[in-house]
């Protein structure tokens, strides 16, 4: 997998966890959700990293919450606890 680096995406000096209010896609600059799993990118020899939405670099659909929320719960459905 490779992702092209446009010159307007935005480099980010923090790395917050997605869901954090300054988790915010380089390139559309909206909030990136704990559900949309962020692709993360760091640049060499920087303390610095891009991050995207799969949407936004053409890596496919953006879960929605609801998406998200069902994958989970059959996730956990295929488990026997002890
Ligand atoms: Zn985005």
């Amino acid at each position: 997998m490779s992702i092209q680096i446009l010159p307007t995406d935005t480099l980010f000096r923090d790395s917050p966890d997605a869901g954090h209010p300054q988790c915010l896609c380089s390139r559309c600059g909206k909030k990136l959700e704990e559900w949309h799993h962020p692709i993360r990118a760091w640049p060499e020899k920087q303390n610095a990293e891009y991050r995207f939405h799969l949407a936004c670099i053409g890596l496919g659909k953006d879960r929605t919450k609801e998406e998200w929320e069902a994958e989970n719960e059959a996730f956990y459905d295929d488990i026997d606890f002890p």
